[in-house]
């Protein structure tokens, strides 16, 4: 059987949206409406939000005796103001693990509980290569050296609680998405890309007229990026969930930018055996190019609902993603091959 077509553009441009809707982890709930809008298009679908604000929809199949999950996560890294410092700039505390050094010089936005944005950027506290010089190049980022330069007149922290900005508020980064050759750079690729990849293949099974073989449940998370995205909302009568999620790439590992990879191992131990290896069956069958690799500093939704108790076979898959956590970089060759996967997986 050859499996129906993948729409290209129709996921890159899915991607670009998704990605240019900022949604760190606690407010990622903008993401989520807009995956949820793009998902209404394709009848058959029905919706229902968790409590904790996650999405699930059910895609009734060809039979329901053996119900699925799939899931990717829309929240991503960001950061939270902790403190007005007297100078009117901003310490921040991280969200999600990153290191500071990744997000120097990068523009961001202070989301203020009025629904005001700020713009301003990150940046270490001795700047300036003309006042501080060697200063500038030696001293490790952490928490207390790090700041956010507002795009506004303060120069007090009187003055910096008048534009309305408080503890508490959230942090987004921004993103400098590009698309040349093929390339896709952005920051939060992990995990809009394997949302994307979803998408694309709702679309390519509707497309031609296909239903899943078995009821599926897709849980599209917000809170995975610190560790509990899908410890709840994968229905508990799913027999198997597939996490689609970033692949780890660098020096020792197998991942790249042109490969789906099925995850056999990350920090959290090993993933199901048999789902695995199904996986693998189905790639090796429909000619997708793949890699197996170890992901040796990573954790998974999957496992966030294995951890919670959640009883079914859990396997990850995912496009290659060049220098995650950071300014990262993916191929449209890798999110084919994903869509490709998933594609094969919800008609086996
Ligand atoms: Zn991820």
């Amino acid at each position: 059987m050859t499996l129906p077509a993948i729409d290209s553009e129709f996921l890159l441009s899915f991607l670009s949206g998704l990605l240019n809707t900022p949604s760190p982890t606690g407010l990622a709930e903008p993401a989520i409406a807009f995956t949820q809008q793009a998902l209404t298009t394709f009848p058959g679908l029905s919706f229902k939000r968790t409590r904790k604000g996650a999405l699930v929809a059910t895609w009734a199949g060809e039979k329901s005796d053996a119900p699925r999950a799939l899931t990717a996560h829309t929240d991503t890294l960001g950061a939270m103001v902790k403190q007005i410092k007297s100078n009117g700039r901003l310490l921040m505390t991280k969200i999600g693990g990153y290191a500071w050094n990744t997000v120097e010089g990068e523009g961001c936005t202070v989301y203020i509980s009025s629904g005001r944005k700020v713009r301003g950027s990150i940046l270490f506290e001795l700047a300036s290569s003309h006042v501080f010089s060697g200063k500038v190049n030696e001293t490790k980022r952490e928490d207390d050296n790090m700041e956010v330069r507002l795009d506004s007149r303060t120069f007090s922290a009187q003055e910096t609680e008048a534009l309305g900005i408080r503890l508490g508020d959230f942090i987004s980064f921004y993103l400098r998405v590009e698309i040349t050759n093929y390339f896709v750079r952005s920051r939060h690729l992990d995990d809009k890309a394997g949302v994307a990849c979803l998408m694309a293949a709702v679309k390519a099974l509707h497309q031609a007229g296909l239903k899943p073989a078995q009821t599926t449940y897709l849980h599209i998370s917000n809170y995975e990026e610190v560790g509990h995205g899908a410890a709840a909302g994968i229905p508990a009568e799913a027999n198997e969930l597939l996490s689609v999620d970033m692949a780890a790439v660098g020096q020792g590992q197998t991942s790249d930018e042109f490969h789906a990879t099925l995850c056999v191992k990350d920090s959290h131990g090993p993933y199901h055996h048999g789902l695995s290896q199904k996986l693998r069956q189905l790639a090796d069958e429909h000619g997708i190019p793949y890699k197996v690799d170890i992901y040796p500093y990573y954790g998974s939704d999957g496992e966030a609902f294995w951890a919670a108790g959640g009883d079914a076979a859990v396997a990850l898959i995912g496009p290659g993603v060049d220098a995650s956590h950071n300014y990262e970089r993916t191929h449209l060759d890798a999110l084919v091959a994903t869509t490709q996967w998933v594609v094969a997986y919800l008609l086996s």
